[in-house]
C-alpha cells in the first residue's frame, strides 16, 4: 500500500521534498465487527486548504493538521472494497476525506457520500460534483445573493472553484470578468468558460487601474480567492451595496506574516458586504447542487477543465503546484482508474 507521508511541519512555501511516498502493508478486509469500510482509492484532490494543515496549528480551526510521519488526507472518490457499515457495501464508488494512499481503512464512514451517477467523469467528484463545487454552489448562490445584470469579478478564475463560480453568473446573466496568473489560463476563461473579459494579473503593475478598466461603473461581486493586493484593488472599485464571497486567500497562506490590507474603510462608505463561509457547513445543500449541476454537464452547457497527474507518486508535486499556479484547472491525482 503506497502511502504519501507528511515529514514536519512546514514555514513558506511547501515544497515536494515536505512529502515522500512509502510503502507498506495493508489487510483488504474490515476488521471483525468492526462498521469501517475499506476502499480502494481511485482519484484524490489536491486542495489549497491543505496548505494550513502543514502548520503545526491550523488556524482554519475546523481540521485539524496533518500528523508528521503519518500519511496525509483529503479529498477522494474510491471504491468500497469491504465494508462493515450497513450504509455501505462492496462495490460503491463514495467520495469524502480518505488518506493519501492506495487503500484505506475509514473508520468513520458516515461522513461520506455515496456516488449515484455514473454516466458522468468519476473524477470530477474531486470537483465541480464535490467540495469545489460545493464551494462555488454556497459562496455564489448563498453567499452574494447575485442578480442578472450585475458585475462580477473573479480571482484565481480558472481553477477548481473559480471557472465554476464564473460559468454560473454567466447562466445567470451577469457580467464576469476573471483574473488569472498565465495567458493560458486567460484564453480558457474567456474562450472556455465564456468569460466577457480576464486579464493576467502578474502583467497588471496597477491592479485597481486595470479593474477600473473592466469595470467602469464598480463591482456588485467580488468572489475573493486570493486575498492580498487584489482585495484592496477590488475594495477601491466596489459600487454601493457590493458583495464579497470570502471563499479563500491563497496569496497569504505562505507568508509568515500575512499583508495588511488598506482600503477597508471603503467597505463603510460603498455599503458594502464581505461574509467568509466554509463549504462543508453546507453539504446538507449537496443534493441541490446535483440537481442543478448534472443537467449542465450532460447538456453541455458548463464545462469543467481537470488537471490530472498519474500515480500517487504524483501527489506532491502536484499538490505544491497549487501555489505556483501550475495547474490549469482542478488538480487531481489519478491513483487508479477503479
Ligand atoms: P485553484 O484550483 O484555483 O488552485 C489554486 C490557484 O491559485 C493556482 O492555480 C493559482 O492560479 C492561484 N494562486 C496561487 N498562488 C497565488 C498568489 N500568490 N496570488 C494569486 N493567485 C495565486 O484552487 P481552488 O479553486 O481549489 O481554490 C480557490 C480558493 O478557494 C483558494 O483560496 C481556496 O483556499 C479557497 N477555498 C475555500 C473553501 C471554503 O470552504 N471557503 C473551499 C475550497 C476552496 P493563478 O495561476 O491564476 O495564479
Amino acid at each position: 500500500n503506497k502511502q504519501v507521508i507528511f515529514r514536519d511541519y512546514v514555514t513558506g512555501f511547501p515544497k515536494e521534498s515536505d512529502m515522500h511516498v512509502t510503502s507498506g502493508t495493508i489487510r483488504l478486509e474490515v476488521p471483525e465487527g468492526s462498521n469501517s469500510v475499506l476502499v480502494k482509492n481511485l482519484y484524490l484532490s489536491c486542495d489549497p486548504y491543505m496548505r494550513g494543515r502543514m502548520n503545526p496549528s491550523t488556524d482554519a480551526g475546523y481540521i485539524g493538521s496533518f500528523t508528521p510521519g503519518s500519511p496525509i488526507n483529503g479529498y477522494g472518490v474510491a471504491k468500497v472494497l469491504d465494508s462493515g457499515h450497513t450504509n455501505f457495501k462492496k462495490g460503491d464508488l463514495v467520495w469524502g476525506i480518505t488518506g493519501w494512499e492506495e487503500y484505506s481503512l475509514i473508520t468513520a464512514p458516515e461522513a461520506l457520500f455515496k456516488i449515484q451517477h455514473t454516466d458522468v467523469p468519476l473524477s470530477y467528484y474531486t470537483g465541480i460534483l464535490g467540495m469545489p463545487g460545493m464551494t462555488a454552489y454556497a459562496g455564489f448562490y448563498e453567499i452574494c445573493s447575485p442578480k442578472k445584470g450585475e458585475n462580477v469579478f473573479i480571482s484565481a478564475a480558472s481553477g477548481a472553484v473559480g471557472q465554476l463560480v464564473g460559468q454560473f453568473a454567466k447562466l445567470l446573466g451577469c457580467y464576469v470578468v476573471g483574473s488569472a496568473g498565465s495567458k493560458d489560463k486567460v484564453d480558457l476563461l474567456k474562450e472556455k468558460f465564456g468569460f466577457d473579459e480576464a486579464f493576467n494579473y502578474k502583467e497588471e503593475p496597477d491592479l485597481a487601474a486595470a479593474l477600473k478598466r473592466y469595470f467602469p461603473g464598480g463591482i456588485d461581486i467580488y468572489f475573493e480567492n486570493v486575498g492580498g493586493k487584489m482585495l484592496d484593488a477590488v475594495l477601491l472599485n466596489m459600487r454601493v451595496h457590493c458583495r464579497i464571497a470570502a471563499c479563500g486567500m491563497i496569496s497569504q497562506y505562505n507568508l509568515e506574516k500575512p499583508e495588511g490590507v488598506h482600503n477597508l474603510t471603503n467597505v463603510i462608505l460603498r455599503q458594502a458586504r464581505i461574509e467568509g463561509f466554509l463549504a462543508p457547513n453546507y453539504y446538507h445543500k449537496y443534493p441541490q447542487l446535483l440537481e442543478l449541476v448534472l443537467p449542465y454537464i450532460r447538456e453541455g452547457k458548463i464545462t469543467y477543465v481537470e488537471d490530472k497527474t498519474e500515480g500517487i507518486e504524483s501527489g506532491p508535486a502536484a499538490l505544491v503546484g497549487l501555489f505556483r499556479g501550475r495547474n490549469v484547472g482542478k488538480q487531481v491525482v489519478v491513483v487508479a482508474r477503479e
